[in-house]
């Protein structure tokens, strides 16, 4: 079997000048300080508010670690440099906040901008949303509860899937791939059941619409299987852990149901991989893309590859990570042969410090994840005699 080597710095930094390197270790490292993990993102709003000029100071830092820029144009630089590396940008328009109709609307256009900025164009292999991004969470989760909606509720449903068809419509009109993100248990039915009518209608052919799998979910593999013996089309999935365990597990005992969620990590790990086998094991019908930082994970896709004498090219089998974190994984599987993707999240640069708390808080939490990166930034700083 192909071992890969993730520990290879070179490859892995060799789009990173000494600066940039430096950068991102200083980045992490102050991530390992909870105060700034806590306080920073709330601070930076705040400041925002008060139209302190701090900008400057988050877009040439923690933004421009994450982000690939303010808009689909500023994303050009970061598109090029991930294409030098045969790897692919998945623009992410990851602007969170209010829940207006206005804003689901705009968010809409935007998804569509992004599916037809990929159109044609290989360096960006997919597209991606997220549904609370064009309609209420309230909303998704009474749906889900198979609570009776009013009328006003009926219509404004009606929006919202209105919004989900135009964008699936889009990507199948354009050839681009959309993922629809996985979020919260208590709305991902709802999900579920849109993103499958839209497999049904746009996925006869190829996989264009592709859902998402969280492996920390305990009824998953059931999910998966049950899409794979029921629906008559072609299938696309998304292959994740899940970003919602705290609030899934605190939730449940709230309402003092069992948690939805695998008991121990190990269980997350061994869920992971059986899906990711079933899928290979159905790649006839099934499309996937492990979206992991996981270094067994991406090997064991790798491996999986090799067991059943599929190319590592094969359109059907991607690999993703979030820009600028875990380009040990991206640039080492691209540099072998392997598809790679990265999301590029992008946003005015106040509107996605949502995302970028929960990127930092992520590098704070995660087990060894910081030491990861820190370790492989030192490694590689030493390497170029810059340590
Ligand atoms: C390209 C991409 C797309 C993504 N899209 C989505 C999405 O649509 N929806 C979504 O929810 N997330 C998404 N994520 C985030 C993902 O779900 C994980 O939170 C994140 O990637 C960390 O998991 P890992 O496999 O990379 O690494 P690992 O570090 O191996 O795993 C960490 C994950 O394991 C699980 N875990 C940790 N501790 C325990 C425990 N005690 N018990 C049970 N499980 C545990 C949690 O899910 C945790 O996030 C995406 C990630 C990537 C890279």
């Amino acid at each position: 079997m192909p071992k890969i080597d993730f520990n290879n710095t070179s490859i892995a930094f060799h789009h990173k000048t000494n600066s940039d390197l430096k950068k991102a270790w200083w980045l992490f490292n102050s991530f390992k300080y909870p105060f700034i993990v806590n306080v920073g993102p709330k601070m930076a709003d705040f400041a925002f508010s008060l139209h302190l000029p701090i900008k400057g100071m988050v877009k040439s830092t923690i933004f421009s670690q994450f982000c690939g820029g303010e808009n689909i144009e500023e994303c050009t630089v970061a598109i090029r440099n991930l294409t030098q590396s045969n790897i692919g940008t998945i623009l992410d328009y990851s602007v969170e906040g209010e829940e207006s109709e206005t804003v689901f609307d705009a968010t809409c256009n935007e998804i569509i901008a992004t599916i037809n900025k990929a159109a044609g164009n290989p360096a960006i292999p997919f597209s991606v949303f997220k549904t609370t991004g064009i309609g209420r969470f309230a909303l998704m989760a009474k749906v889900n509860s198979k609570l009776e909606l009013n009328n006003l509720e009926q219509a404004e449903f009606s929006r919202l899937k209105g919004r989900f068809e135009k964008i699936c419509q889009s990507a199948y009109d354009k050839k681009v791939r959309v993922f629809i993100d996985a979020e919260e248990t208590w709305i991902q039915d709802t999900i579920d059941k849109l993103t499958y009518n839209m497999m049904m209608k746009f996925n006869q052919e190829t996989a264009i619409v592709y859902n998402t799998i969280q492996c920390y979910r305990k009824d998953r593999v059931a999910h998966l299987q049950n899409a794979v013996a029921t629906l008559d089309c072609k299938l696309g999935f998304k292959l994740v852990r899940g970003a919602y365990m705290e609030k899934e597990r605190e939730r449940a005992l709230a309402k003092g149901m069992p948690s939805p969620i695998q008991n121990t990590k190990e269980l997350t790990d061994k869920e992971f991989n059986a899906v990711m086998t079933i899928c290979i094991q159905h790649i006839d019908k099934v499309s996937i893309c492990a979206g992991t930082h996981n270094e067994e994970s991406s090997q064991l896709l790798v491996d999986l590859i090799e067991q059943y004498n599929l190319q590592p090219n094969d359109q059907r089998i991607y690999f993703a990570q979030l820009l600028g974190m875990s380009d040990h994984i991206s640039f080492n599987l691209a540099n072998a042969g392997y598809n790679v993707a990265k999301y590029v999240p992008y946003g005015p640069v106040r509107a996605v410090l949502p995302y970028l708390s929960r990127r930092a808080q992520e590098n704070s939490s995660v087990k060894g994840q910081v030491g990861r990166e820190l370790r492989l930034i030192s490694e590689e700083l030493t390497r170029r005699g810059k340590k």
